[in-house]
């Protein structure tokens, strides 16, 4: 599927026609242009041929309501992408979207940074991704997705143009009319994006990848995102809070004595004891080269931050069974 070819297809139709064409497939989330019983039959044909609606993937897992399931995605040009279903322990039901195919960034307990860089998504192919699970949740009668965020493949600010348009479709009234306030931007630290999320009137919520309380920790465990001195990064986030007032959430990974030590909460506590900063300790999914803290490590990590004053939520890992948790979505090299 391509959407950006749909005005293109219905260039010598009246403007009614193509904001019936968008309702048809935002709103109605028809899947085949024949299901737009409004329209001529010749048009649909028209609208079959040269702009299909077919999102080519293939999904795994998601066995019942409550199972996660992870779609690959085959884009026009044959690169392939993966976004994750990943139904909430309240019935809600989050997708993750991913920004770019691979990531330049290289952090190593990443399986996207481990396999490279192809291309930046266009914000049809990433808001694609969102219609992929809409539909499927209106087909198993499930409901709606409630949530979004860019914790798929890729680095969202290394690929901000698109990503903020593709904000917009899913923003419109006229289309999917999905708050902002409901979708989250994970960055590893790209400050010039933190600093023009800051002066975009849209209520966005924001995370920032930490995982180490220094900057030679930082450094040896993701090289490119790491050269960014801390000091730097938590200036563009007092600036963005300055700004919008609003809540920002720090992702700390917890890796088998990598990022794990008593030293290492104690300086993250100096590092996040501030308003509107939230700590958020997320279990590292194995990919190969690292081990997740144990149960009783993350347990003491954890309490050493609270003891500090810091607000921390530990976020449950869903979906490593089939390969879809943050940080394992390969894409087809993986399977090459
Ligand atoms: N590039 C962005 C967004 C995509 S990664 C970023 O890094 O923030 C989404 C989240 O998954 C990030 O917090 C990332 O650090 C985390 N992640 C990466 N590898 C992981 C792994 N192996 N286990 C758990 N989380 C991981
Ligand atoms: Fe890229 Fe994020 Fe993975 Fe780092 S963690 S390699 S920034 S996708």
């Amino acid at each position: 599927m391509d959407i950006s070819l749909l005005h293109g297809a219905l260039k010598e139709e009246k403007k009614f026609r193509h904001t019936q064409a968008e309702k048809a497939v935002f709103v109605d989330l028809i899947d085949d242009w024949s299901q737009a019983t409004t329209f001529p039959i010749a048009l649909r044909e028209k609208l079959n041929s040269e702009c299909p609606l077919e999102i080519k993937a293939e999904v795994t897992g998601g066995s019942g309501k409550k199972g996660v399931a992870k779609a690959l995605i085959t884009l026009n040009d044959g690169e392939q992408i993966e976004t994750v279903l990943i139904p909430q322990a309240d019935g809600r039901f989050a997708v993750c979207l991913s920004s770019q195919v691979g990531c330049p960034l290289a952090c190593v307990f990443c399986a996207t940074g481990m396999n490279g860089f192809t291309r930046n998504l266009r914000a049809e192919e990433i808001v694609e991704q969102f219609l992929f699970w809409a539909r499927y949740l209106k087909k198993e009668n499930y409901g709606r997705i409630d949530n979004a965020v860019f914790m798929g493949q890729g680095e969202p600010f290394l690929n901000y143009e698109e990503v903020m348009k593709a904000i917009k479709i899913l923003n419109d009234p006229e289309n999917f009319n999905f708050g902002a306030r409901r979708i989250s931007i994970s960055t590893s630290g790209v400050l010039n994006g933190i600093k023009r999320l800051a002066g975009e009137k849209l209520q966005v919520n924001l995370a920032i990848s930490l995982h180490a309380p220094s900057d030679a920790l930082r450094s040896n465990i993701m090289p490119l995102a790491g050269k960014t001195p801390l000091k730097k990064l938590l200036e563009a986030v007092d600036n963005y809070i300055a700004k919008t007032g609003r809540r920002v959430m720090f992702e700390y990974l917890l890796i088998k004595e990598v990022n794990d030590r008593d030293e290492d909460a104690i300086m993250l506590a100096k590092l996040l004891n501030k308003p509107l900063y939230l700590t958020n300790l997320i279990p590292y999914n194995p990919t190969g080269r690292f081990q997740p803290s144990t149960p009783a490590r993350t347990a003491r990590f954890k309490d050493l931050l609270e003891r500090a004053g810091l607000s921390v939520t530990a976020r449950r890992s869903l979906g490593q069974e089939i390969d879809a948790a943050c940080g394992q979505l390969a894409g087809k090299r993986k399977k090459r």
